[in-house]
């Protein structure tokens, strides 16, 4: 992909993150978007840093290193968005900016344990699970919220809001049920837990963004309409 049809298609989806900005009566400036390069080189991170972004996101910690090394850890802000094991803590804590996944306490212990042993906060976004689908990952159920507070209880953690993944379906009532939820848990998070920042919902991607930000997402996570179908 050439860095002008990068253009082109960022241009486009600019487009749709206005018009569901104004459909719901929010700034566009608060919608950022996180291109998600996994499955491609990392010359394609490279056309989209020149074509205008300036966050990556990736979903897997050896990709993540991969890239980082290619492109440079202050080229962009580095997004890790998927499922992080405990095992690969310590090798990834210094590759991002912002870690979208802490799907369990067990995680979290860790992240705040490495945290505080480099005496550098982590900033964290907690993924959760509204739902109640057995396949995705996150803190989910009844017990979301005292689950939320114990882990933003921990030092070396700062915690910058939720994560979600809605259903895979067309229905985009769904979409809007699932997201609603989570901003409603991360309205609830932030009255109740003053270590709780309700700054940041990254909800959406390829398939659902326009949804998400009329529910509120502040981050966007889209990989396949910027840069294509992955190769599978
Ligand atoms: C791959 C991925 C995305 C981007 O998905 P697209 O449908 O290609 O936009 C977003 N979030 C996570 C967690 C992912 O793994």
């Amino acid at each position: 992909m050439t860095e002008a049809e990068f253009r082109d298609r960022l241009g486009r989806v600019a487009e749709r993150i206005d018009a569901a900005c104004a459909r719901s009566g929010r700034d566009p400036r608060d919608v950022t978007v996180v291109a998600v390069t996994k499955g491609h080189p990392a010359a394609v991170v490279a056309t989209a840093i020149a074509g205008g972004v300036r966050e990556i996101g990736e979903n897997r910690v050896q990709e993540l290193e991969e890239k980082v090394a290619a492109i440079g850890r202050g080229a962009a802000r580095w997004h890790l968005i998927g499922h992080l094991q405990r095992n690969k803590v310590r090798r990834s804590i210094d590759l991002f900016d912002l870690l979208h996944s802490v799907d369990s306490i067990r995680l979290a212990r860790k992240l705040s344990e490495e945290a505080v042993s480099t005496g550098r906060p982590v900033d964290a976004l907690i993924q959760v699970n509204v739902s109640g689908e057995a396949t995705k990952g996150g803190i989910g159920g009844p017990s979301a919220l005292s689950s939320i507070g114990e882990i933003c209880a921990l030092p070396g953690l700062r915690i910058q809001g939720l994560m979600t993944m809605a259903p895979f379906t067309d229905d985009a009532r769904t979409h809007h049920r699932v997201f609603a939820a989570t901003r409603r848990l991360a309205e609830e998070a932030g009255a109740a837990l003053p270590r709780f920042e309700a700054r940041h919902l990254s909800m959406g991607m390829s398939g659902d963004f326009e949804a998400a930000i009329e529910e509120g997402s502040t981050l966007v996570r889209l990989g396949t309409v910027l840069f294509g179908e992955r190769d599978r």
